[in-house]
């Protein structure tokens, strides 16, 4: 389960809050100066999605000052959790206190919402403006009093709170990464698993501390253990005479969901099949890290290269043009050391976090060079941008009205330009706010 984490001085109104938003009467926490706790975890639930709330308490000044222990607090929010929530009063505006905890916040690599408590009537509201000062996007007015505003706020909280906590995935360094090996029939995939693995003589049995399904592959390259998922089929190359592609394409599925990176081959000495195309579409709406092999390079003459070049001109594989892409052959082995260094960079670009401040800084660049175009007379404002989860990259831009397509896509083609992502799928969604 996701966790946000919720910072903010004593009094402002948080232990309201999150009662509210835990949907309970009574208050279950005071902040009582004088009384430091711990941090309290609990169970959220809004519109089906459970999350945690950490409330990490504590905000009581020690020798060091009220400062120091905020911004203490709102470094270790950063740390262990997947977003962050500052609430500050609107009836009090922004302290200094509530400014140093906010500059230690812009540096987040998660993303971090602005609650502004205490907004009971519409003067206070536009009080809230004042709080964007604290450079941490829109400030999201409630009223604990009237409970006003608190599914707004919970709405843009599981916005941005990532479906998957942290780490769940096994990255940062701890097993081995899921590879799945896919392609049509006879491209070449039990040829390529048994070259990478025969050439190094190094089929894995046994990681430390993970369980390995009997049919998945553990093989070294280069340096690293890698998980070939669901390979069982292929190297033992199973053939049944019927029903063969119906099987291999449920695997294919199961392959990419249960995988990280997608290895995509393709026969480089045919034409590019339509087939091809449908695993292709299926590993980016999966949402999966993509290296595609050209295999079959061996058969691969002066006159293929030049057709291959033109297919791919005509706009064959165009969705994917980020791809990461090596030329190989299984058969021969050319090429085949240059497999694992593209799966790790596509891997590092799926796990890639552009913090706020950096992806807010290039945006409002990027915004006063080419505004978005008026609609209905209306000149459509972009508030923020925050990324609201890596594997893969996903940002969400607040507008406060409807973003053409066009500009959509002009915004999602200059963030790769600006921030790479070769090798793996990004996604962009925009929320209108009022
Ligand atoms: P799979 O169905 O994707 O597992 O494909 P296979 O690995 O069984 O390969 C199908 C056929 O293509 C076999 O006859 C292989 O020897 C041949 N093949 C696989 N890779 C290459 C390659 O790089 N070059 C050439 N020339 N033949 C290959």
């Amino acid at each position: 389960t996701p966790v946000l984490a919720v910072v903010g001085r004593p009094n402002v109104g948080k232990s309201t809050l999150v009662n509210r938003m835990l949907g309970r009467r009574e208050a279950v926490v005071q902040d009582v100066p004088g009384v430091t706790r711990d941090r309290v975890v609990y169970d959220g639930l809004w519109n089906g999605r459970r999350f945690k709330l950490m409330d990490t308490g504590g905000w009581e000044p020690d020798a060091n000052g009220l400062q120091a222990v905020v911004a203490q607090q709102a470094e270790t929010a950063m740390r262990t959790a997947d977003a962050v929530m500052l609430v500050v009063d609107a009836s009090v505006g922004a302290t200094a206190t509530d400014q140093a905890v906010a500059r230690v916040l812009r540096r987040s690599d998660v993303p971090v919402l602005l609650a502004a408590t205490k907004v009971d009537d519409d003067r206070l509201n536009s009080d809230t403006t004042e709080l964007w000062r604290l450079g941490l996007g829109e400030p999201h007015p409630v009223s604990g009093l009237h409970g006003r505003g608190s599914g707004d706020l919970l709405d843009a909280i599981l916005d941005v709170l990532p479906e998957t906590p942290r780490d769940t995935f096994g990255a940062g360094g701890s097993g081995p990464r899921r590879v799945a090996l896919v392609g049509k029939p006879n491209v070449g995939k039990s040829s390529l698993i048994n070259k990478l693995s025969g050439e190094t003589r190094s089929v894995v049995h046994e990681v430390a501390g993970t369980t390995v399904d009997p049919v998945d592959s553990l093989v070294e390259l280069d340096g690293d253990v890698w998980r070939f998922v669901d390979t069982a089929g292929l190297r033992r190359r199973v053939r049944t005479a019927s029903g063969t592609e119906y099987y291999a394409s449920l695997r294919t599925s199961s392959a990419i969901d249960a995988a990280e990176v997608a290895l995509m081959l393709i026969d480089a000495s045919e034409p590019i099949t339509e087939q091809d195309q449908r695993v292709i579409n299926q590993i980016v709406e999966s949402g999966r890290a993509l290296v595609i092999l050209f295999n079959k390079w061996d058969l691969v003459d002066e006159d293929r290269r030049h057709e291959l070049e033109r297919e791919l001109d005509r706009g064959e594989l165009q969705s994917v043009r980020w791809a990461e892409r090596v030329n190989v052959s299984a058969l021969t082995g050319r090429a085949t050391r240059r497999v694992a260094p593209a799966m790790r960079r596509a891997l590092e670009s799926w796990d890639t976090r552009i913090p706020t401040g950096r992806l807010n800084g290039w945006l409002s660049d990027l915004v006063a060079a080419t505004p978005p175009p008026v609609r209905g007379g209306k000149q459509p404002k972009i508030l923020f941008a925050t990324q609201a989860q890596t594997r893969p990259p996903t940002f969400v831009l607040f507008t406060s009205g409807f973003l053409e397509a066009g500009y959509r896509r002009f915004v999602e083609r200059r963030l790769r330009e600006e921030f790479g992502f070769a090798g793996s799928p990004i996604r962009l969604s925009v929320r209108v706010r009022e």
